[in-house]
């Protein structure tokens, strides 16, 4: 529906000054304001980008979860992504929303970043070319997407406030990209505003990119909203060009945008303008059919669809290394396989933060493989070797009672065992998130509540406790006051808004039933959201890792599965450091030394350093590959399917490698980007440091090799391959420009950038023939000096192979 419909301005022009600025905020954390009087509905939205999760963060229904971004960028896939993306769509309406905030496409510009696992890729066109499949794909469902987050949030260091100084250049050739092709390519419907401050203004009040390069320059006519309380202004904001404040209730519009009006600050034009932006969305993505938001309910979850993510996960699994074919594994040969790892038993489906959904089901990589090798009679043995979490597990329901909560309205009376709470509630979990008030949603929170769970342990010995939360609070055991986490500074949980973890032991004995209770107290001065996670382990029983080093020494192959999960790679902090936490390295090599095979599976959402990789047969990168892990995992490692992936990332040998090293997480508040326009491997090439693993690297089972490449013109590439081996199987075939007259160019001119990549499947034993088109602007350069594009105009070497470093075919062009 064309903004200039008439009917939407007949019904703009029918409300008041105070009904199109109540249109201009949510009115709580999902959903857009109704207005009743003229028929005007409220629309919800959900997160992404793994799922439509609803409006609960936790305890609300199922939504199926689908492989992170960076595992969708690996497969290289783009129709596999659309329909990854129609499923989501699907997803989107089932929990009665028609935006889904998805999908996230900054650049992960150092492997550090915590949310790098929710971005795409450190290429842009990469991340153009799976953002805007995924895009199409949502939005065919009748859902819009809401793509984020615009722009420069590339780390979650200070994340609410931090200034990414970007000069132009760099933001025109790598930032801006996928943003700009999901308008011009992919039509998306609506755009998030990042958290940070981009070259100055917060994203959010940044004119020149909402109102400047977004609306005017390419034209998109869709809804921009802002991140989650990431709006600060009453009147910059909605100048530049920003429509919707999230979440609701308003903090900066409302009756300081009417009074912003009636002083004069702000023409009443623009708040029609802005409120016309909403109703038209509205009506576009069918809001105004639905008469308000439909009822949330569980993901089916079917057959169909969690196929498509078993196959989706297999796509994105990067194969790094297969010493002597350790890989596949025959299961004919096989007598016993010990499976080891601390995401053996319990993988990292998903990362942390909004991104997380609850799942319609979950298949982690132990029980998959037993099930299948059991099929065949193989025995599996299993140890965890280590244990990898930051924080301490919540309370485990197979020994702890479910929590019951009371909640009060004053902050006293959760110390006051007579005192009458106002609501009680059963938990099904002890990490617990309120965004809203739990007695009564509409007004500010401000509350206390009192959580009782009686732990009946299963070990004797010395247990471990812990409290995280935002707000302050207790946790007694049989009575006793065990933690007081008041003094406890800023730890980067929740959100980055909550305290570090505290930690107490207690003597508990097998058997005999204690009491924890948590008292936690919120508050009206706390502005944020209310967040707890009570933990508890027990009491660790002999040596885990000689556990784990006498089981591989008696099996024939071990499958070590280790990597993070998403207590590690978060929204709200970056990882510290690039290793696999706690000792899972020790673990590998120790496993190693004794086992006679050893397969590596690396499940985490961003590159990890890998000491120990002469020590071992194969190694297997699954990033958060979805809720149907276990499946994609073992079809992979059977051979049932190719590891279908090839690294949408540059996997560096030390954090002091990469191109950010110098220069991040930023000083004094600000973040320069002053490595510029070399993200990723074209750092790489320019410095000439050796990756661990280049862009764009991955091997198959298949042996698939390009015998011949030949470019019909500078737009398009043929190439010849060859299938040798006896698998049918598949070959990303990449191409990267390289500018031939080095003369005159600037110091941060990426030797080579890839601009075009396809993959092909070939046969066994036979030949094929592919024509890959390349990208549109592959010759596309920003002149800073006219602030505009220009084009390069001398001879291009087209570079052809199946890496950022293996590029054995070279063919000149004149673009
Ligand atoms: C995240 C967004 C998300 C929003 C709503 C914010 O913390 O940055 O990506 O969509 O919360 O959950």
């Amino acid at each position: 529906m064309s903004r200039q419909d008439p009917s939407i301005d007949a019904l703009v022009d029918s409300l008041t000054l105070a009904e199109q600025v109540s249109l201009l905020a949510g009115t709580d954390f999902w959903h857009t304001a109704a207005i009743d009087r003229v028929g005007i509905p409220a629309m919800r939205v959900s997160d992404g980008p793994v799922g439509a999760r609803g409006t609960l963060f936790s305890g609300g229904p199922v939504s199926i979860d689908v492989p992170c971004s960076t595992s969708l960028a690996a497969s290289f896939d783009p129709s596999l992504v659309e329909e990854v993306g129609r499923l989501l769509g699907r997803e989107t309406r089932a929990k009665g929303a028609r935006v889904l905030l998805a999908p996230t496409v900054n650049l992960h510009r150092t492997p550090t970043g915590g949310r790098n696992f929710e971005c795409m890729s450190e290429d842009p066109y990469l991340t153009a070319q799976t953002c805007v499949p995924y895009i199409r794909g949502l939005q065919s469902e009748g859902v819009a997407s809401c793509i984020k987050h615009f722009v420069g949030n590339d780390t979650e260091f200070q994340r609410n406030s931090i200034n990414s100084v970007i000069d132009e250049r760099t933001m025109r050739e790598l930032y801006l990209i996928p943003f700009e092709a999901a308008v011009r390519d992919g039509e998306v419907q609506a755009v998030m505003t990042a958290y940070n401050r981009i070259n100055g203004p917060f994203a959010a009040d940044a004119g020149s990119l909402i109102d400047g390069v977004l609306r005017q320059e390419w034209g998109f006519d869709g809804l921009v909203m802002s991140d989650w309380f990431g709006l600060h202004s009453t009147v910059e904001g909605v100048q530049a060009g920003l429509d919707l404040e999230m979440p609701g209730p308003t903090q900066h519009r409302g009756a300081k945008l009417i009074e912003a009006v009636e002083s004069g600050q702000i023409d009443a034009s623009i708040i029609r303008e802005r409120a016309k932006t909403v109703l038209s969305f509205l009506r576009r993505v069918g809001a105004f059919d639905d008469g308000g938001p439909g009822d949330e309910l569980a993901s089916a979850g079917s057959a169909a669809d969690r196929a498509v993510v078993r196959r989706a996960g297999s796509a994105g699994m990067v194969l790094l290394r297969n010493e002597d074919g350790a890989l596949p594994l025959s299961l004919g040969e096989l007598r016993r396989v010990a499976v080891i790892g601390p995401n053996a038993a319990i993988g990292g489906l998903m990362g942390g933060g909004s991104a997380g959904v609850t799942p319609t089901h979950v298949s982690h990589p132990l029980a998959a493989i037993e099930a299948r090798l059991g099929e065949a009679g193989v025995e599996v043995t299993h140890a965890t070797g280590c244990a990898t979490f930051k924080r301490l597990p919540a309370l485990d329901p197979a020994y702890c009672s479910p929590l019951q909560a009371e909640f009060f309205e004053d902050l006293n009376s959760v110390d006051r065992p007579d005192a009458e709470a106002r609501k009680t509630t059963s938990l099904a979990s002890s990490r617990v998130m309120w965004f809203t008030d739990p007695i009564d949603a509409t007004r500010r929170p401000e509350f206390s509540v009192r959580l009782r769970s009686t732990i009946t342990p299963p070990v004797s010995g010395t247990w471990s406790l812990s409290v995280t939360s935002v707000s302050n609070a207790r946790l007694f055991v049989d009575g006793d006051l065990v933690i007081d986490n008041t003094g406890q500074p800023a730890g980067g949980s929740f959100f980055g808004m909550g305290k570090a973890e505290a930690l107490a032991t207690v003597e508990l004995v097998a058997g005999r039933p204690a009491e924890i209770e948590v008292r936690l107290v919120r508050p009206m001065t706390q502005d944020s959201m209310t967040g707890l996670h009570v933990g508890a382990y027990p009491p660790v029983e002999g040596d885990p890792m000689a556990e784990a080093e006498a089981i591989a020494a008696d099996a024939d192959v071990t499958i070590l599965v280790v990597g993070t999960n998403d207590d590690w790679e978060s929204e709200g902090f970056d990882r510290d450091d690039m290793d696999l936490p706690v000792r899972q390295n020790e673990l590998i090599s120790r496993v190693a030394a004794v086992s006679p095979r050893t397969i590596v599976v690396v499940n985490a959402g961003s590159p990890v350093t890998m000491p120990w990789l002469d020590e071992v047969d194969a190694v297997l990168v699954t990033w958060f590959p979805g809720q149907e892990m276990g499946e994609s995992l073992t079809d992979v490692l059977l051979g049932d399917v190719e590891p279908g992936g090839r690294l949408p990332v540059t996997f560096p040998r030390r954090l002091e490698d990469t191109p950010a090293f110098e220069h991040h997480p930023g000083r004094n508040g600000e973040a320069h980007y002053l490595e510029r326009r070399l993200i990723g491997y074209r750092w790489y090439d320019a410095v000439g440091r050796e990756p661990l693993f280049p862009f764009g690297f991955g091997l198959g089972y298949a042996t698939i090799e390009i015998t011949a490449a030949t470019a019909v013109d500078a737009q398009t590439v043929q190439v010849e391959l060859a299938n040798t081996s006896d698998r049918d199987g598949a070959q990303v075939v990449q191409v990267y420009a390289h500018l031939i007259d080095r003369s005159g160019l600037a110091a941060d001119e990426p030797v080579q950038r890839l601009v075009g990549a396809a993959k092909i499947t070939v046969a066994a034993g036979s030949t094929a023939t592919a024509t890959i088109a390349l990208d549109p602007d592959a010759y596309r350069t920003w002149n800073s000096l006219s602030s505009a594009w220009g084009r390069w105009t001398s001879a291009v070497e087209l570079r052809i192979g199946t890496s950022s470093r293996a590029l054995p075919f070279r063919v000149e062009v004149l673009p």
